[in-house]
């Protein structure tokens, strides 16, 4: 048995109070109306779309184009989840409902720092039922061989979850390695990461920004303004915040990602070139081993 599940020394946390969002998807105009609410213990992270739960969890995943993470269940489907779950897993919340309005998770600037200050505001409850956490026997290995170089190495770490990641990109995104622990004030460290275009635009033909205008409607006409950020083959359009906010949002995708596991993890992840894909596949894989186990 490479990993099992231990109940933790440390106490489950929800909401202290409800939180109400108004935000904009990126596909659209719509406005979106999103709800935080508090839930009782052993929930987890649960989205309710008009009436459907949802839960948080890799056997919920929806495979889409979108460079993104989206869930399903029955009829009904989630958008654009992991910025949002990134900013829970964060700031250390284990049970939340996210009631919506609509299919998708509002954009806001790009990044979950919107959603950090939230639920940062709107206070942490403990609750009297302690954590389960997954605990690493054996390291895992984890590989893509269809996406060049993509592979990760998981293994035993007593502090909790920590992540090594090193994002590989053509300039002038360039190659950073970033680090990320649970003991981290998420809030400073990764939230304020907004994502990017995932290849360069020619800024003397607007043809290709417009071209994903057509499905991003929400984006302005011009690719400065834009809250994803812009760049050509020399420079970038949008002012980054740090030279490795490309790399610190993949960072972001992955701790959304990971938190599909359902479960903390006292592990280390190291991570070469990282992807929703092959983060989902680790989320999967992880659950897979644990099927059938129980604390
Ligand atoms: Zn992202």
């Amino acid at each position: 048995m490479k990993l099992s599940l231990k109940e933790s020394n440390k106490s489950q946390r929800t909401i202290a109070k409800e939180i109400t969002f108004e935000g904009q998807s990126l596909f659209s105009s719509t406005k979106i109306s999103m709800q935080l609410l508090p839930a009782e213990v052993n929930t987890g992270i649960v989205f309710n779309v008009n009436g459907t739960k949802i839960p948080a969890l890799s056997d919920y995943l929806n495979f889409t184009e979108l460079h993104t993470t989206s869930l399903t269940k029955d009829d009904a489907e989630v958008l654009m989840v992991e910025h949002l779950l990134a900013a829970i897993w964060g700031m250390g919340i284990d049970n939340i409902e996210i009631k919506l309005d609509q299919k998708i998770i509002p954009a806001q600037d790009g990044s979950a720092e919107p959603f950090a200050q939230a639920l940062k505001e709107a206070g942490i409850t403990v609750q009297g039922a302690k954590r389960t956490v997954v605990e690493i026997h054996e390291n895992l290995y984890f590989e893509q061989p269809e996406f060049e170089g993509r592979k990760a190495t998981l293994s035993s770490n007593s502090n909790g979850l920590s992540i090594e990641l090193t994002a590989p990109y053509p300039a002038p995104i360039n190659t950073y390695t970033v680090n990320y622990s649970e003991n981290d004030d998420f809030e400073k460290k990764v939230s304020w990461a907004r994502t990017f275009l995932r290849s360069p635009l020619d800024p003397t033909d607007l043809t290709k920004w417009n071209g994903i205008r057509s499905v991003y409607k929400a984006l302005p006409e011009d690719p400065r303004q834009s809250p994803v950020i812009t760049f050509t083959e020399s420079k970038f359009l949008t002012p980054l915040k740090a030279e490795n906010e490309p790399a610190m949002h993949k960072m972001l995708d992955t701790i959304g990602d990971l938190a599909l596991v359902g479960y903390r993890i006292n592990g280390h992840f190291k991570i070469d070139v990282p992807g929703h894909k092959f983060t989902h596949l680790i989320a999967k894989e992880i659950r897979s081993q644990l099927n059938g186990q129980e604390v």
